[in-house]
């Protein structure tokens, strides 16, 4: 399957984000959860930037992703949160993420201006920006139930139209390490949780189901499907 992925912009602020009336995967994690790695495992090629010393930058890069024949959609790698000062809170979830998702919650649609499309206050015949966001939130998989992850995922429910739950770095847990791993979590946020690993590959075709959904125009595909009780294999 081909899958293109190219570099659209980095944003320091929701206004500079496009506006085309493509559906917008917005990823959403704490620093060094492995949201870079996952991308670029994900598109197989490097187009996000891995970095060792988490959190320098504060920008949303956008990219434009089409796999197979489907149409494009837009992955948002927004800044993690939970290492400024120090502090573990998703309460310092960047000002960016939270401008980004109000722009996707506000009360708008996306219409056609000339070659643009631009958030209008109405009419209703044209496309909800909100209908068009969703958000996959990354969570180490070694670590269930943070605090700053749950704070971000209660935010983000109540939010976005419709979450998603990935557990990141699953190929650092033994077999038996990993079913704990995934109850523990599944527990913590009350919802299911996909794991993956950007290293091996494991459980990155259950994602790309999971944001075909995510990104699909029938609202009957929607609902993100409860990913396999199977654990991928070791
Ligand atoms: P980001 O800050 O969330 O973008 O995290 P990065 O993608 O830069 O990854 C942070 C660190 O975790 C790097 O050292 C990566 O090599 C490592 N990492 C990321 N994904 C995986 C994974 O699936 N498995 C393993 N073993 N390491 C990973």
């Amino acid at each position: 399957m081909i899958i293109e992925a190219t570099f659209v912009t980095s944003a320091a602020t929701a206004s500079g984000l496009p506006r085309e009336g493509l559906a917008e995967i917005a990823l959403v994690g704490r620093s060094n959860v492995g949201k870079s790695s996952l991308i670029n495992a994900l598109v197989r090629q490097r187009v996000a930037r891995t970095s060792a010393a988490p959190g320098k930058t504060r920008l949303a890069n956008v990219y434009r992703v089409a796999r197979g024949g489907a149409e494009p959609f837009y992955l948002v790698d927004l800044p993690g949160y939970g290492y400024a000062r120090g502090a573990e809170s998703a309460r310092e979830f960047d000002e960016l993420a939270r401008g980004y998702f109000d722009r996707a919650g506000r009360v708008g649609r996306v219409g056609q201006v000339g070659k643009n499309t631009e958030l209008l206050p109405g009419p209703p015949d044209s496309l909800d920006l909100h209908d068009l966001v969703s958000a996959l939130i990354l969570i180490d998989a070694r670590h269930p139930g943070l605090e700053s992850d749950l704070e971000a995922w209660r935010w983000l429910t109540a939010t976005v139209g419709r979450c998603a739950l990935v557990a990141t770095k699953i190929d650092k847990l033994s077999r038996a390490e990993r079913l704990r791993a995934l109850k523990a979590n599944e527990a913590a946020f009350e919802h299911p949780v996909l794991p993956v690993s950007a290293s091996t590959g494991e459980g990155l075709d259950e994602l790309w189901k999971l944001i075909e959904r995510l990104t699909s125009r029938n609202p009957n595909n929607r609902r993100p499907p409860r990913p396999p009780r199977r654990l991928p294999k070791s």
